[in-house]
This record gives C-alpha cells, structure tokens and sequence, in this order.
C-alpha cells in the first residue's frame, strides 16, 4: 500500500515538464536554451538547476526545492523497503522514474494534471516573463525609465498578441528596413504637422537646460494645436550665446517653419533677446 502511494506520488508532476519539451526520439529540450539532454526529466532537471544559462532564479529554486522533495522521499521509500527486499526496493524507486521518461502516456497524464494548476501556472509564466524581462534591462544598461515609455507598453502586448513563436527583429531589420521605416513614418507624421502649422499657426518654444556635463543645451520645439514636433538640440555651452546670436537661431527656425506661420516664441528666462514671431 505504501509503495502504491510512493509510486504515484513520484508520477506526480515534476514541475520540470513545465520548462522542457519532450522529443519523439525521447530527449529532452530545454525551453530557455534549447539545449538537448537525453537522461529522462531529471537530466534536463539537473541541466536547469546546474548549468542553464537562461533558466531564471526563480526556476532553479523551484526545480532545487522539488528535487530535494524527491530525494528525501526516496529516502523514506528505502527505508520502508528496507523491512523486505533490499534490491527490489532500489529498483522499485527508479523504475517510476524511467517509465516517466519513456513513456508518453504517463506524460500527457502529468501535462494533464499540471493544466489543473492553472493559476500557479499563470502565475510562474508571469514572473517567468518579467524575470527575462528585468535581465535584458540589466544585461543591455538600458535605463529602467524606459518601461515608462508607451511604446514599451505596447510592443509588450504586441509581442504578447502574436503568441508563441514571435520571431524578433534582426540586426539587419534593426538597423535597415525597421530604421528606414521608423524614419518614413515619422516624416510622414511631421508632414501632418507641418500642414496644421500652416492651417492654424504655431509656437517656437526654446527651451534651455544643463546636463549633468554642465553643459547648456537648448531644445527647439514646434508647438500646434496637434501637438509638438521636436526640431533640434542645440549646444550653447560654449560660448554664453549672445542675444543677437540667439536671434540668430530664433530667426532661422521662423524662415524654416515660415513666417507666416510663427504666432509666437516662447522662451524660459534663461534666453534672452528674442523677437516674437
Ligand atoms: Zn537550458
């Protein structure tokens, strides 16, 4: 009655199956570097807690924790065992364990009972995700500001909408077609912009500020009642601009949005001299 027990309980979901795929050829993959291992479940377990390079923390500790379990219930089976047949009693404990590596219908049993789980399993995909997340913002010294952005919002459920299999950009897309496409739209979003400040009119808005550098730099801004268009940064840190420079500056904006377009200029109190438009 207790080794019945004993061997259902070992059947019971090894929560490994949740990050390998078993192969038709009986190995395993590993879901976070494909590596292939072929000791059954708890070789790719083993490969996870040991030397996968991409299994979170949060996994090891689990896969750790479920291995100590089996191994302290292991212990328990031996010395239960241990009343009749030592031999057997060995053989006993690893048998469950190849069958489950063999066999297929043991495993969609698992799979199946692991499904029942659904609310553990949403919540270790999430943290899963947000675990690989949080290591690319580290790995890349991208700023953690960064998630603010919308666009990183958005590209998150993009990714998320598409499903399994979402296959990123390359360096080449990256750096070619995407970039070009970036610009294209952009342009194009501008022009838009372009055509209300024509329509309506607009606002030079320069605004200076200084970096950690010390250096001072001024934004120049188009402002519609579309919205604002950044124009260009401009670096005054090394000479004070002068107030005919700056009208300079101011000037060639104005003939660039053209003048009949210009309603105002707005600056903070660090430029000084500027003609309204
Ligand atoms: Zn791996």
């Amino acid at each position: 009655m207790a080794s019945k027990a004993d061997s259902t309980q070992s059947t019971e979901s090894d929560p490994a199956w949740e990050y390998n795929n078993l192969e038709d050829d009986d190995s395993i993959t590993c879901n976070f570097c494909n590596v292939v291992t072929r000791g059954g479940i708890y070789g790719a377990r083993q490969h996870q807690i040991r030397s996968c390079l991409y299994c979170p923390k949060v996994v090891k500790d689990r896969l750790k924790a479920f291995t100590e379990k089996e191994k302290s219930k292991k212990g328990v089976v031996v010395n239960q065992r241990g009343f009749g047949d030592d031999d057997e009693g060995g053989d006993d404990v690893k048998i469950p364990r190849l069958e489950k590596k063999r066999s297929g219908v043991q495993l969609s049993g698992q799979e199946k009972r692991l499904k029942s789980n659904v609310m553990d399993e949403a919540c270790d995909k999430e943290l899963i995700a947000k675990t690989a997340i949080a290591r690319f913002f580290y790995q890349a010294g991208i700023a953690f500001n960064v998630v603010r952005l919308d666009c990183f919002k958005e590209m998150i459920e993009l990714i998320g909408n598409y499903g399994p299999n979402f296959k990123p950009p390359s360096y080449h897309e990256l750096r070619g077609p995407s970039l070009k496409k970036e610009v294209d739209d952009m342009n194009q979003w501008i022009e838009g912009h372009k055509e209300k400040w024509s329509k309506y009119g607009c606002s030079i808005m320069l605004d200076s500020w200084t970096d950690r550098e010390q250096k001072t730099l001024i934004n120049i801004l188009v402002n519609s009642s579309d919205g604002t268009v950044f124009m260009e940064s401009v670096n005054a840190s090394s000479n004070t601009m002068s107030g005919s420079e700056m009208c300079a500056l101011v000037e060639k904006f104005v003939d660039q949005i053209g003048e009949a377009n210009v309603v105002q200029v707005i600056t903070n109190s660090e430029c000084n001299s500027v003609r309204a438009g």
